[in-house]
């Protein structure tokens, strides 16, 4: 965002007394409900929706921050006028999020059953191991009783013409 100039503005221009600006304030939110978009409720914010009556906050600037920051933290907090606008970015920005999540929860979902079915091929290569022990042993102590006197080396019954 640094490189973007879109929030570029010239500086403020001198704000009125706390009390006029408290007023020019109230007067700008007046009929403005609840859940409204606004501008600079707070100062690190640059758009939100209100949760709670705009008096509320105005109150608590007076009473809280410090007195030189008031006049300007007034005279910014303004209702959005195009919220229509925002309000359909948001819902778009919103939807998109929650696509996301589904996707994430999809990846999450398909990589427990990847894990599962890893540590099921596992256990049955385990198993085909010991199973495959017990089947060589089975056949060594077959062979050993049926076929003495064998040339069998475990690869031909032929050892010596090997190279
Ligand atoms: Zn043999």
């Amino acid at each position: 965002m640094a490189d973007l100039n879109v929030f570029a503005h010239p500086p403020p221009k001198a704000t009125g007394t706390i009390d006029a600006e408290a007023e020019a304030c109230h007067t700008a939110w007046e009929g403005v409900p609840v859940g409204s978009y606004g501008w600079h409720i707070h100062h690190e914010q640059l758009v939100e929706q209100t949760t709670e009556p705009i008096e509320h906050r105005i109150r608590f600037i007076i009473d809280n921050k410090p007195q030189h920051e008031v006049a300007l933290r007034l005279r910014l907090m303004r209702p959005v006028k195009d919220a229509a606008a925002i309000a359909s970015a948001r819902k778009a920005y919103d939807a998109a999020t929650a696509s996301a999540r589904k996707a994430d929860a999809a990846t999450a979902s398909a990589c427990k059953a990847y894990a599962a079915a890893i540590a099921s091929a596992r256990k049955a290569d385990a198993a085909i191991a010991s199973a495959r022990k017990a089947y060589d042993a089975a056949i060594a102590s077959a062979h050993l009783i049926e076929c003495p006197n064998c040339t069998w080396d475990g690869k031909t019954i032929f050892p010596e013409a090997l190279p």
